[in-house]
């Protein structure tokens, strides 16, 4: 267990090194790879198959891996979420450990948020037309 945080430490620092900060979101970007699909970071890892560069930034944060046991409201794994929905972002401010059920759920909402907002913008169009 020592040897794995002392790998994660040095992991860090190279990782601290793909990251260009938006001063507008405060998102942290990751300057490095991106998974063909999905569009998410990705990171190589030694030895290892590449992963997720948020779930990375997960763990750094909180100092112990993404949990790879099975939730117990029956998903399937643990994920981590994107509060600010920004793909590329790696600041652990900005993300959240969810069930994978919770997680559908989260995008589920957002969807949802955002075609309430789409009928909004056309009702308002659609004012402006009138007025
Ligand atoms: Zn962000
Ligand atoms: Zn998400």
């Amino acid at each position: 267990m020592k040897n794995s945080t002392k790998t994660l430490k040095t992991f860090a620092e190279r990782f601290r090194a793909k990251i260009s900060l938006d001063t507008a979101t405060g998102c942290y970007n990751w300057t490095g790879g991106r998974a063909s699909q999905g569009r998410y970071p990705i990171v190589g890892v030694t030895g290892q198959a590449p992963r997720y560069a948020h779930n990375i930034a997960w763990e750094i944060a909180n100092g112990r891996p993404v949990p790879r046991t099975k939730p117990s409201d029956g998903s399937r794994r643990w994920e981590v979420h994107h509060r600010c929905q920004n793909r590329a972002c790696v600041n652990p401010d900005h993300l959240l450990l969810l069930t994978s059920k919770q997680h559908t759920k989260a995008h589920q909402k957002l969807r949802e948020a955002q075609k309430a907002e789409a009928a909004l913008a056309k009702m308002t169009a659609l004012d402006d037309q009138a007025a």
